[in-house]
């Protein structure tokens, strides 16, 4: 099993910003902007109410913390020390039910603790990690048979280079300069290739668009920039 899939160099990236997590009007801001948005999409397919759910790569618990008020047992699970501390902090003052963090990666949770989750979420954090199929096989093992695992991640095609890298990072400045890497972009078809491979059944797929003057985020069917999976463990 990899126990090392992680770059060094996206957890400092991170957590130079950790302190800057719950600020909307942050780098973060297009995260907080489609928070409710896959929310609504994850809980609609997956009812979120007292169940156990696991979120991969949780940052400062944006979409965590939004489980848990949505009435679920999250667990947070992040690489970056500053991000997990801060998560934990929002989590104290805003006095958040049922929520934990940890500094533990899927893989290693994986073997301590298969099959323990009803739901799974790993949000644009796939294409940070050198090795995302096993990531993906990780958050398979997690998860109850049955239970479900969402993904989102971006593209890899020339529209996605000019939106997702020339467009939020060098034109709009909604994102900072080398926030992504455009080789480590995951068509969907791979992302489903990892998911058949480590026995998730792929169950529906949503893009995410955004329009840049009015500064608002939706869903559609277009996955040719962002874009979530919703997937189901087989056995
Ligand atoms: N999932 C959150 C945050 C996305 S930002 C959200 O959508 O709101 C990407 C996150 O992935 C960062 O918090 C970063 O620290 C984390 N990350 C990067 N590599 C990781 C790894 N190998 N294991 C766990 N988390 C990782």
């Amino acid at each position: 099993m990899n126990t090392s899939n992680v770059d060094p160099a996206e957890l400092v990236k991170f957590s130079e910003l950790a302190h800057r997590w719950w600020d909307v009007n942050s780098e973060f801001r297009p995260l907080h902007q489609i928070n409710p948005l896959r929310l609504e999409w994850i809980s609609h397919l997956a009812p979120l109410h007292n169940k156990q759910v696991l979120d991969v790569g949780c940052g400062g618990g944006i979409l965590a913390d939004a489980m848990a008020r949505a009435g679920a047992q999250v667990t947070g699970i992040d690489l970056a020390t500053k991000s997990l501390k801060v998560a934990q902090l929002h989590a104290l003052e805003t006095q958040t039910p049922n929520i934990h963090y940890q500094e533990i990666s899927a893989e290693a949770l994986a073997a301590q603790s298969p099959a323990q989750f009803d739901v799974v979420t790993c949000m644009e954090m796939l294409e940070h990690v050198p090795d995302p199929a096993s990531v993906v096989q990780a958050c398979a093992r997690l998860v109850k048979p049955g239970g479900w695992v969402f993904f989102s991640t971006l593209n890899r095609n020339p529209k996605s280079f000019l939106f997702a890298i020339l467009g939020a990072e060098y034109v709009l400045n909604l994102l900072p300069k080398g926030t992504h890497e455009y080789a480590k972009f995951i068509r969907p078809s791979e992302l489903a290739a990892y998911c058949r491979t480590a026995g998730l059944a792929l169950q529906a797929t949503k893009g995410l668009q955004y329009n840049p003057l009015t500064r608002r985020y939706w869903l559609d069917e277009n996955t040719s920039v962002n874009y979530m999976i919703a997937t189901q463990r087989t056995a």
